[in-house]
């Protein structure tokens, strides 16, 4: 007994040692943030999934030479993932002339016709010609005929897109009005990407989350621009609003997967706005308590999609998706220098996220190919 009393008297005359300690110079040594990936010392369970739980429909995956590919190893690749459908939003390809969709569908139909669609793609250089609406509208209604189940607008439109006299093309321009009727009309939803992440708009510095992106990629800066990337969203906004019978999809969770507090307001404002989870599930795996309130309250309204074509990526998403794992990585350090928390939905939600909900909204999707 006395001897403990001797130890605790010591420890506590010996805590000026420890406050000496603090005060110990560090060392002179610096970390560059891009080395500083230490791996994680943390022990819990792990459930690695190569394979979606349930088929899935990839709603935004982009493939540029579907006109010609043999599509056999594409299709290998799609059923290690168990993804049933693949959405290939560039129906015109990358660099596609006229008769690109065209030939994509038969190329798809003669190979593979209940694994993968396509989106329409328009053109807006022409916009100050009297005739582009109304080409543009007969446009999509050839390509809808041909087998086209909706239509893409790329981010080109609201920023770089330009008319003849060099003024900016507005999302919600009225020239383009009656092409966002007819998709409602043909019941086609619109995929929008409008604008990018924010903080691309924001200066490079300490302060800014995506500052490995900017400066690995320096053209995807946008801290200059004359635009804000406010007036951006705000113009896709207003034109969800103007055309409530048209269903969009709002790509990338419309870039507010850091605020789903917003993301709901919007949704509850919008009920033809539709959302998907391509490249942005970092978002959601930083927050798992909240995305999966989310989740759950929008859950017919939210669309499963990747973007960039990388297979063993899928992984990330299948584990934030279906797991509660904890603290594990994601695969594109620029995207995001934190680590994810699985969400762990239950089946009736994952269904709708993987394959119900696209099915509700493309038309004449093929049900049968998937479980009830
Ligand atoms: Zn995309």
């Amino acid at each position: 007994m006395k001897s403990m009393k001797r130890v605790f008297l010591f420890a506590l005359g010996c805590l000026p040692c420890t406050f000496l300690l603090a005060q110990e110079a560090p060392l002179q040594m610096k970390m560059d943030f891009e080395e500083y990936d230490p791996p994680s010392t943390l022990v819990v369970e792990e459930h690695r999934l190569t394979h979606a739980k349930f088929p899935f429909i990839d709603i935004h995956n982009h493939q540029g030479n579907m006109n010609t590919a043999d599509l056999s190893d594409l299709v290998k690749e799609m059923d290690r993932l168990n993804m049933k459908v693949m959405n290939n939003l560039s129906g015109y390809g990358f660099r596609g002339g006229s008769d690109h969709l065209e030939k994509s569908l038969e190329n798809i139909k003669k190979q593979f016709p209940d694994r993968f669609i396509l989106f329409s793609n328009i053109d807006f250089s022409g916009i100050d010609d009297p005739q582009w609406t109304a080409g543009t509208v007969a446009q999509i209604e050839r390509d809808v005929k041909q087998g086209a189940k909706g239509l893409k607008i790329y981010k080109s439109l609201g920023m770089f897109s330009k008319d003849k006299k060099g003024n900016r093309i507005h999302i919600d321009d009225p020239r383009i009005d009656p092409v966002w009727e007819k998709c409602g009309a043909l019941g086609i939803p619109v995929l929008i990407h409008a604008a990018d992440p924010k903080p691309f708009w924001q200066p490079i510095d300490k302060n800014n989350e995506r500052w490995l992106e900017l400066k690995l990629h320096p053209g995807r800066r946008h801290d200059t621009d004359p635009v804000r990337w406010e007036t951006l969203i705000e113009e896709q906004h207003a034109m969800f609003r103007k055309h409530p019978k048209t269903k969009f999809i709002n790509a990338h969770l419309g870039w507010y997967g850091n605020d789903l507090r917003k993301l709901g307001q919007l949704m509850d404002e919008l009920p033809n706005m539709y959302t998907e989870i391509g490249a942005v599930i970092a978002e959601l795996g930083r927050q798992p308590r909240a995305a999966k309130a989310f989740l759950t309250k929008y859950q017919d309204r939210v669309l499963f999609g990747k973007d960039s074509w990388v297979p063993e990526e899928y992984e990330t998403y299948f584990r934030v998706l279906e797991t509660e794992d904890e603290y594990f990585p994601y695969h594109k350090r620029y995207h995001a220098f934190w680590r994810m928390y699985g969400i762990g939905l239950p089946d009736d939600i994952l269904k709708k996220i993987y394959y119900k909900n696209a099915l509700t909204i493309l038309p004449g999707m093929e049900k049968s190919l998937f479980p009830k």
